[in-house]
């Protein structure tokens, strides 16, 4: 059931919560946060929010305007697990001090648009996300980040493989071979209990939870498994999941990562994101199309593979993704889709005869993206390909990576890099702009941000790997 400002400040006497910490995601999408004395939230703190300095969060504010305010919503209250102190969590939105208004450049907000868009639009009023985020446990990393060279060294202690080659050192006796860490059992699994604990922790946040298991990636990957959720409380909850994931991996002195592709020739780090409308209780997806789609569920798929190459932008927004969306690792390198097949950037789970499990799962995003923005754009998207009825093409169903160079150079690819991404977007926004759920503003400023902060100081730093390969020239 719904909960009030009203029960959040019973719930706060009643046990005796001695502090309240309000959390909220920045713009490239890391969660920043306050923590409040108890007597400092009452029930305006809800409606006028609590003032904050927003000019030094990313991508944010500038100082000469930097009154902010932040809104708990109290259906995202829970314990803190992390916290000695009981401390007592809420998620918030970004609201203008003056007027009110919801920030533009507030990511929760512009998810909050883009399900105000789909009512108006009459196509549905749900919209479910089920993302899928892939993660590595790591032993011990170190950082040098000197001015010149700025790169990471991944200790091997659990003997992970590496370019083909095992590491010195440790019991290799139970490890997981190259690409088979799907998913033998202990020993050769030494994550399950730290898994198990990351997930129970989760379910103590409200996350509804299903399973976790190794990943195929042998240096520790791994993926828990949580329910489908209404698009702003699925972003809500890849919020707690990855929270939950990095605080549990540091209580036992090791670090996680949702870098896409962390380590050479091995598996990358995706998040799938599964997706379906509905409208008064009943699922739209369902039909008797390809693989029991509707017609409106073909015209979504049409639509988010127009739009992919601008998409990516936002679904995969870091150089290192586009280390991941290359062939032989099973991530998606081509704009197709396809039943079952893994291949395909955009695959029709199966469901059975169930209409309410129907729905589509775009392989591409990964969990470096801000989600409320990367489930915003992709709604967008899918409801351009409703609203234009943009064909999807016929799906492919044939394995991928087995086309001949001429079969393949058909199919469009997923960009090359973030700059590919940021220059598709450039060209192709209006999908996202039109509607008012992205504001130009939003587009311009995400695409200067990203190029002045991490596409430009990538190109001007020399990389380990070119002092390698031309250092005798
Ligand atoms: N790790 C793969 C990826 O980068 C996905 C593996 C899977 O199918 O779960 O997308
Ligand atoms: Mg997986
Ligand atoms: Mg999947």
């Amino acid at each position: 059931m719904a909960k009030t400002a009203q029960d959040i400040l019973n719930w706060i006497s009643n046990d005796n919560i001695q502090v309240v910490d309000l959390k909220f995601i920045d713009m490239p999408g890391i969660w920043q946060h306050l923590t409040l004395y108890q007597d400092q939230i009452d029930a305006d703190s809800f409606t006028s929010g609590v003032a904050f300095d927003g000019s030094s969060i990313r991508g944010w504010k500038a100082i000469n305007e930097s009154d902010m305010a932040m809104v708990p919503d109290p259906n995202t209250a829970w314990i803190d697990p992390f916290m000695e102190e009981p401390t007592l969590s809420m998620i918030c939105s970004i609201q203008e001090p003056r007027t009110g208004e919801p920030y533009s450049r507030c990511p929760r907000s512009i998810a909050q648009k883009a399900l105000d868009y789909l009512s108006a639009s009459g196509i549905g009023d749900t919209a479910f996300f089920g993302p899928e985020a892939e993660f590595f446990i790591f032993e011990d990393v170190r950082f040098d980040q000197t001015e010149n060279s700025s790169y990471y060294y991944v200790d091997t202690k659990e003997g992970r493989w590496n370019s083909g080659k095992v590491e010195e050192g440790g019991n290799l006796g139970y490890k997981p071979r190259y690409k088979e860490g799907y998913f033998p059992v202990a020993p050769t699994d030494t994550l399950q209990d730290i898994r198990t604990e990351m997930l129970l922790t989760m379910a103590k946040c409200g996350v509804p939870i299903e399973k976790h298991h190794h990943e195929v990636a042998t240096g520790g990957q791994c993926e828990l498994g949580i329910k489908f959720a209404p698009i702003i409380q699925a972003a809500d909850f890849l919020m707690t999941y990855k929270y939950c994931v990095k605080n549990v991996a540091m209580k036992h002195g090791k670090s996680a990562t949702f870098m896409p592709k962390p380590l050479f020739n091995d598996n990358g780090s995706g998040m799938h994101t599964h997706q379906s409308i509905w409208r008064d209780g009943n699922p739209l997806f369902w039909g008797d199309g390809y693989a029991n789609l509707s017609q409106m569920a073909l015209h979504y798929i049409g639509g988010l593979l127009k739009h992919a190459p601008a998409l990516l932008a936002l679904t995969n927004p870091t150089t290192n993704s586009y280390k991941r969306l290359v062939p032989g690792f099973e991530a998606p390198v081509n704009l197709a889709y396809s039943q079952g097949n893994r291949s395909a950037s955009i695959r029709i789970p199966l469901s059975g005869p169930n209409p309410k499990a129907k729905r589509m799962e775009f392989r591409c995003p990964d969990a470096t993206c801000n989600p409320y923005l990367a489930f915003a754009a992709m709604l967008c998207a899918g409801i351009d390909g409703i609203k234009n009825q943009i064909d999807p093409g016929s799906s492919l169903d044939v394995d991928i990576y087995d086309l001949s160079p001429e079969e393949l150079a058909k199919i469009p690819s997923t960009p090359g890099s973030l700059l590919d991404a940021l220059e598709a977007l450039r060209d192709d926004h209006s999908f996202l702009t039109d509607s008012g759920v992205f504001t130009a503003d939003f587009i311009e400023n995400w695409i200067e941000y990203k190029l002045d902060n991490e596409v430009n100081p990538m190109r001007l730093r020399p990389h380990p790997y070119e002092v390698a390969l031309y250092y005798d020239c």
